[in-house]
């Protein structure tokens, strides 16, 4: 049976209006979706799976706010940003503010990719979180499902890390492009000096 995983609504109220709490941003990432894409981490995630790649996502406590047009902003100034792809923690709690950063850079002509550790008909349902609607209506494609460490898929050429997990190809532009490097890793450096090491399995680290 499925079950829908609580989105404690304290934590998310400290988030002011019009802003997103990300745990970490990269621009021009080859191994997190199709082309070249800049890749939002959000802060806080419920489920809490076992072998979770980012755990120091789980948290739903105010890491780094950053404004809807700020981050949009910084997605656009990248040209060789063709994309963008939400990751986490869980996109899907704060589902309208990633909505309105996906309008704005959609109507720049980029594309919009998503992981979430609900299923698609739990978005779909009744008991979705808020904004999961306005969210799923500006995606290109979806990941759906949480990571579930029995049924880990090992194969570098997976786009999935998880056989549970599904491909939604909402634009058919895309049909063919699910074939991303997901094999290698990335090392970015931050102009701070931190390191945010990405890859297969969507694996964020920062050291
Ligand atoms: S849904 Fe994803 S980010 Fe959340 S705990 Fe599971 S693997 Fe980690």
């Amino acid at each position: 049976m499925e079950t829908q995983a609580n989105i404690p609504p304290l934590a998310l109220a400290e988030i002011p209006p019009g802003h997103l709490n990300i745990m970490g941003y990269i621009d021009q990432s080859e191994v997190n979706g199709p082309g070249c894409r800049a890749v939002v981490w959000v802060q806080g995630c419920p489920r809490e799976c076992p072998g979770c790649f980012n755990p120091d996502s789980w948290a739903f406590e105010v890491n780094q706010l950053i404004s809807v047009d700020a981050i949009a902003e910084n997605i656009l100034s990248n040209p060789n940003n063709t994309g963008v792809t939400f990751s986490g923690g869980e996109p899907f709690a704060q589902a309208s503010a990633l909505a309105a950063v996906a309008r704005k850079v959609k109507a720049a002509g980029l594309n919009v990719m998503s992981f979430t550790g609900y299923t698609l008909k739990q978005l779909q349902s009744k008991s979705a979180p808020p904004g999961a609607q306005e969210l799923l209506a500006e995606l290109d494609i979806l990941i759906d499902g949480p990571f579930v460490q029995s049924l880990a898929v090992n194969s570098p050429i997976s786009p999935v890390s998880s056989s549970n997990q599904n491909v939604h190809i909402f634009n058919p532009a895309f049909q063919d492009q699910i074939s991303w490097a997901s094999d290698q890793i990335e090392v970015h450096v931050l102009k701070d000096g931190d390191r945010i090491v990405t890859g297969y399995q969507g694996w964020l680290e920062l050291t």
